[in-house]
């Protein structure tokens, strides 16, 4: 069977003593995370050759031994530090390097900048949830009757499938959770319909059956206050307190809103996946490249509420390509040339060319039609003939 990975988040309420463990494993990540990352630039320095993983995790040892207060950590956490964390972070320097030979060393962790995360790679009793509470353990350092830590829980959706990681991080003042879970993949019955989605100029998006789904209204007003936030913050003098106090509530409002968002963006996406089996989307990265040189060209600077919508929309696409994992239907993507200037009836091209602020495409074969609805069914029209790999030369 292959297992599905599903990510699912929420946040825990630590009370005074279990954020001094949490901040504990933090400040421990860190230590171990440093010292073996200077171990890897001090090599480098000397040019001596690198140590493997497998090396610094055996050593790992040896640093717990004389600095016992890391055993006070679950052992896990430390191991996944020095496996992942630290060889990917010298890998990527790596990487980085082969193309700007000036790349300087990946950065140490500081007391101002610790780590914010950490995780448990194996769920062998290590955490868990009980009685709606997560619990984690600690290293053997801490009295047996005192290593299971328990802490208020708060999850953005029950779990589902078999919990098989767990990742905290601190993140915008608030102690964030991470399970990842292994699912079965589901087989829903076919339904037959084939649909194409965009993103609309001035609608969320429009589809090929011709609805249009209008950004529901508290996306408008966050949006709004988003704006004013963010005008204000710019008025204060940066550093200051009141600086660092409204860029926290920025934050926060960004984070509600993007909450929002996500959750309709689940919400919509399930539904749209049990509807159709086949979706038909535009590839949104050479979108986004020519939208990018477009504006550039016009010289016009991207509004906060255009890049929302750009995110919103980008998620969506993601929800979507991930939810038909589970069911065994399609999402194809295809390439966004000239979706929007044919004809979907006739197939011919557009002249002259339609403009942003043109509403209705109108042909010369009789075609009237939302210009967003035209140039669905125009991604439909691919999607179907990718797939079936008999797209018509001139349309590639
Ligand atoms: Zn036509």
């Amino acid at each position: 069977m292959n297992y599905l990975t599903k990510t699912i988040q929420g946040y825990i309420k630590p009370n005074q003593i279990t954020k001094q463990q949490l901040n504990l494993i933090s400040k421990g990540c860190s230590f171990v995370y440093n010292h073996f990352l200077n171990q890897r630039i001090e090599c480098d320095k000397n040019k001596q050759k690198q140590p493997t993983k497998e090396q610094q995790e055996r050593e790992l040892v040896q640093l717990k031994a004389n600095n016992s207060w890391l055993n006070q950590i679950y052992s896990q956490i430390l191991k996944q530090v020095v496996r992942v964390r630290v060889a990917d972070a010298w890998k990527k320097y790596r990487e980085y390097k082969t193309i700007n030979f000036k790349a300087k060393y990946p950065r140490l962790k500081t007391d101002n900048r610790w780590y914010d995360s950490f995780s448990y790679t194996q769920n062998n009793r290590s955490f868990g949830i009980e009685n709606n509470q997560l619990f984690i353990k600690l290293g053997s350092a801490v009295e047996k009757n005192q290593r299971k830590l328990t802490i208020k829980l708060k999850l953005n959706q029950p779990i589902q499938g078999i919990i098989k990681t767990l990742t905290i991080a601190w993140k915008n003042n608030k102690w964030l959770v991470s399970f990842g879970c292994w699912i079965e993949p589901k087989q829903i019955n076919k339904t037959g319909r084939e649909i194409g989605i965009d993103r609309g100029v001035k609608k969320l998006f429009a589809t090929s059956e011709g609805w249009k789904y209008t950004n529901p209204k508290y996306f408008q007003k966050g949006e709004e206050q988003l704006i004013k936030l963010q005008r204000e913050l710019s008025r204060k003098k940066k550093g200051g307190k009141n600086y660092q106090e409204k860029k926290l509530e920025l934050v926060q409002k960004h984070e509600k809103v993007s909450n929002r968002i996500k959750d309709r963006n689940h919400k919509l996406s399930r539904k749209i996946v049990d509807k159709f089996d086949l979706i038909g989307l535009e590839d949104l990265k050479s979108k986004e490249m020519t939208e990018r040189k477009k504006d550039k060209k016009r010289k016009v600077n991207r509004s906060l509420a255009k890049s929302i919508i750009r995110a919103c929309w980008y998620q969506l696409a993601q929800f979507l390509s991930y939810k038909v994992k589970e069911t065994g239907k399609e999402v194809i993507v295809v390439n966004p040339k000239n979706t929007t200037q044919r004809c979907s009836q006739c197939g011919k091209l557009a002249n002259p060319k339609i403009e942003r602020d043109v509403e209705i495409y109108n042909c010369s074969c009789g075609l009237v039609l939302d210009r967003d609805v035209n140039a669905t069914k125009n991604i439909l029209y691919l999607a179907q003939n990718n797939r079936l790999g008999t797209l018509p030369t001139e349309l590639v």
